[in-house]
């Protein structure tokens, strides 16, 4: 029998908390999670995973599942509020492909690769200290280890960084949804002014839909006048299935651990969901940081700079897609719909490759899309 390298306690089993819990145990910690909710249920939304997560959950021994979902190949656009197309690229352009899956499904993978009596369901963390100790309201545990895995209202982090400040609310609203239809013919992105929305194909034959909107637009109504299949698919929708919210971020703390805790997943790093990435970085967080474990310093040092990057990308990045301007969202047409696809989609694989695709373990071996 294997003997274990310590005790680690994971504060959320989302995600983030489940990811880790998986990647601590192949590494030889002996894991608890301790999830607040009664049982792992995820909100009726989707989740996308582009090749960094999927190289993530290769490493957790999840990958092969995961592709499953893997996005067919199939010619996508980005069109105006107008139905002028901008941009003509293809699924597969985004090298190592994209996986649209409910994130109940993955929650459920996950939770099934994670042993029943190393997750206490139920469990509201209402303390943890810097030496490991964490409390519930059932008493304490003290641990090695403690991963802060508590998502982006992270109790464990207004409480070890309260210099941080706030949860920052952005204004923007954001709507999702899934439909159990097969995807229609035009599936992209729909860049506006004031909101943008997309249409993803999902195995299955079903479909995910997001929407996001600034100040003034605060309604889906706002988009029912906007190209097909736009206006159908949000008529298609029982509204009790539309998840939606304000859009949150939080500042990325300059250290992510503190004392034998680390910070993981939307508790590090909750950002605005314009790349698509907040998911994917937690299964990063959780393969590096069970790399490095118990050097947190260097979990830190390894994750710290890309994830802060990825962060300020997210909050610009509506700039381009609903700048809020209609001079700004004109010149962003003109420029977009000047530059020829070869060149678009050329840009579109190299950003891929560099922003999302890259990524450090602590061997220094770096993850690069499209390898295998
Ligand atoms: C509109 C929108 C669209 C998105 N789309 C994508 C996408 O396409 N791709 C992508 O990669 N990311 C996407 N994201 C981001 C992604 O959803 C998050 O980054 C990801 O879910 C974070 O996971 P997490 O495990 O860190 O946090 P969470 O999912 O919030 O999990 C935290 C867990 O901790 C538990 N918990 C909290 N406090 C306690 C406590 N005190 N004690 C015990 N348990 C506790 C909670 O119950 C929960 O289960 C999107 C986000 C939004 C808002």
């Amino acid at each position: 029998m294997r003997t274990s390298v310590g005790r680690a306690g994971i504060v959320g089993g989302g995600i983030a908390g489940l990811g880790a819990a998986i990647a601590l145990s192949q590494a030889g910690w002996e894991v608890t999670v301790y999830e607040r909710a009664d049982r792992f249920t995820e909100v009726g939304a989707g989740v996308i995973l582009s090749a960094n997560a999927l190289r993530a959950l290769d490493v957790l021994g999840l990958g092969a599942e995961i592709r499953s979902h893997l996005i067919e190949d199939r010619p996508g656009t980005v069109r105006n509020q107008r139905g002028r197309i901008l941009i003509n690229a293809r699924i597969d352009d985004f090298v190592g492909g994209l996986v649209a899956m409910h994130r109940a499904d993955l929650i459920s993978i996950l939770a099934a690769a994670v042993p029943h009596e190393q997750v206490r369901l139920g469990a509201e963390v209402v303390r943890v200290d810097e030496q490991g100790r964490i409390e519930t309201l059932d008493g304490t545990a003290q641990y090695d280890l403690v991963v802060a895995a508590d998502g982006v209202h992270s109790r464990v982090r207004a409480a070890l960084w309260p210099r941080l400040g706030p949860v920052r609310r952005t204004g923007i609203a954001a709507w999702r949804w899934i439909l159990d239809r097969p995807a229609p013919g035009n599936v992209g992105v729909v860049w506006g002014r004031h909101a943008e929305c997309g249409v993803v194909p999902m195995a299955g034959d079903r479909t995910m839909c997001f929407a996001a909107a600034r100040p003034p637009v605060r309604s889906l109504d706002h988009f029912l006048d906007w190209p097909d299949p736009v206006p159908s698919l949000i008529a298609a929708v029982d509204p009790a299935r539309i998840v939606t919210g304000e859009l949150l971020e939080i500042a990325v703390p300059q250290q992510l651990w503190r004392g034998r805790v680390v910070l993981i997943g939307d508790a590090a790093h909750a950002m605005r969901p314009t790349l698509g990435q907040g998911a994917c970085l937690a299964l990063e967080d959780a393969v590096v940081m069970a790399d490095c474990a118990p050097d947190l310093a260097r979990y830190s040092a390894l994750r710290r700079r890309r994830v802060a990057a990825m962060s300020i990308v997210s909050r610009h990045g509506m700039r381009l897609t609903a700048p809020g301007s209609t001079s700004v969202a004109a010149l962003r047409d003109l420029a977009t719909s000047a530059l020829p696809d070869a060149a678009a989609v050329r840009l579109l694989r190299a950003a891929n490759t560099r922003l999302l695709g890259t990524w450090e373990r602590p061997s220094r071996e770096t993850i690069v899309v499209g390898e295998t």
